[in-house]
């Protein structure tokens, strides 16, 4: 039985503590939740006794207050920090649980707040200082990253000697009934798809102009939809973990309505990371077009329809019969997410995936090496225990074989 401090109060984090909460008499004994406005951690605490019987205790925490993080780690004492708060807030996180000697998890990876660019150096850096104190930091227990990895990882163990080729498919078929809306972090969203798409090719990143890749797809339980391949960070672990990879892609779908809105924020200057002087006083106009949009927390009560986020992956096949293609997918309803923990389905995909991270870290299913420390991508750990969770709470996926590779 296990103690866990969850920072961070968005969709995310909200979906989490709600699936912690129905483990609590198997794995999540105590959970704490500290955000930066408490008064989110305690809307979150008042829905999960509401529908679990479950107590969270909340507090009030600046992440990026190193001393103060640590006391709080000191006075909650858990055996894993799980980081839901935004990816400027790993680095300083992760030194807290250095200095206080507890375990990490996140799932995405560090990001400055004044470049937009993200990578997993900054954090891989740390591999040494978590190992020599014997604690564990676990990156990247989202959805994607995080299940795309594992789904990857997974076919790798049971499907494919090697994988050759491999495309993620990421299909959100929700209608939220916004004009545009982001169905997360809006800041962070905006930064990931308006950055120049790069895929892996033949041992080197290939740079394309952003959404100027575009294919046509039809998703199971959502219809034919327009996705654009774009850079995700799994592309990074995957490239470094599965290193026989000839290419490796990754698409998200997009509505035309959404880049209508997008390219017209873009030529005005609205998703600029560049301070403008307003009023006497610098602000950062994507920033300011977060504040404005809707937050992704009240999208959930309104939106209809499925996600479909899977992979397909070509290689040589484990049975020595020649090449083979596999897809594997989740498909997760938004109204079921919502019906269950109050959060659309994107909050949900990736809340589900960082209770089930941090159940493998703190039931010792994963670790480092010989139990020992250190700083790991999901790719390194076996994908069974945690495919088996998918399954029972909430994400069940199915895999089949294709006829060939894909023809785009
Ligand atoms: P939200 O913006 O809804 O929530 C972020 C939360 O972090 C807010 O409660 C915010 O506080 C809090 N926060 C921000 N800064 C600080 C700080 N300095 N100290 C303490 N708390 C802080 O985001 P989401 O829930 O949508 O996303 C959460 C994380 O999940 C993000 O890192 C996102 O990139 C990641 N993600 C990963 C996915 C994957 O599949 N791997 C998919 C989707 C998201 P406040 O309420 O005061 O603003």
């Amino acid at each position: 039985m296990s103690t866990v401090l969850v920072i961070g109060a968005g969709g995310v984090s909200s979906v989490c503590v709600h699936k912690m909460a129905q483990l609590q008499n198997q794995i999540f004994s105590d959970i704490h939740l500290a955000s930066r406005t408490k008064s989110k951690c305690d809307a979150i605490a008042a829905s999960v006794k509401a529908r679990t019987g479950v107590d969270v205790a909340t507090y009030e925490i600046d992440a990026e207050e190193v001393p103060a993080m640590v006391n709080l780690i000191r006075k909650v004492q858990p055996s894993l920090v799980v980081n839901l708060a935004l990816p400027y807030q790993d680095l300083p996180i992760m030194d807290a649980c250095l200095v206080a000697g507890v375990n990490y998890l996140d799932t995405a990876n560090y990001e400055p707040k004044d470049q937009a660019k993200f990578e997993y150096s900054w954090q891989w850096a740390y591999h040494d200082r978590f190992k020599d104190a014997g604690i564990m930091a676990l990156l990247g227990s989202g959805f994607d990253p995080g299940v795309t990895s594992i789904f990857t990882m997974w076919l790798k163990k049971h499907k494919l000697k090697t994988i050759r080729q491999l495309d993620i498919l990421d299909c959100n078929g929700g209608d939220h009934g916004q004009h545009f809306a982001t169905n997360f972090n809006p800041e962070i969203n905006i930064r990931e798809v308006t950055a120049p798409a790069r895929h892996w090719e033949n041992g080197e990143w290939v740079e394309t102009p952003a959404m100027s890749n575009r294919v046509e797809f039809d998703f199971e339980a959502v219809g034919p939809k327009n996705m654009y391949l774009m850079y995700h960070e799994e592309l990074e672990s995957l490239a470094k973990f599965v290193p026989e990879l000839e290419r490796a892609r990754f698409w998200m779908t997009f509505g035309d309505q959404y880049i209508t809105h997008l390219t017209v924020l873009q030529n005005v200057g609205m998703t600029s990371i560049e301070p403008v002087k307003y009023q006497g006083r610098d602000i950062i106009p994507l920033q300011f077009l977060a504040a404005v949009l809707p937050k992704p927390e009240t999208l959930g009560e309104t939106t209809k329809g499925n996600t479909n986020i899977g992979c397909i992956a070509t290689g040589e096949s484990l049975d020595g019969s020649g090449e083979k293609t596999f897809y594997i997918r989740n498909i997760c309803s938004h109204e079921a997410a919502y019906e269950e923990t109050g959060n659309q389905a994107v909050s949900y995909t990736t809340g589900v995936p960082a209770m089930i991270g941090a159940a493998m870290v703190v039931t010792g299913k994963w670790s480092g090496p010989n139990g020992g420390g250190g700083v790991f991508n999901v790719e390194q750990m076996d994908p069974d225990p945690f495919m088996d969770m998918l399954n029972a709470h909430g994400l069940p996926w199915t895999v089949e074989e294709l006829g060939g590779p894909v023809e785009f």
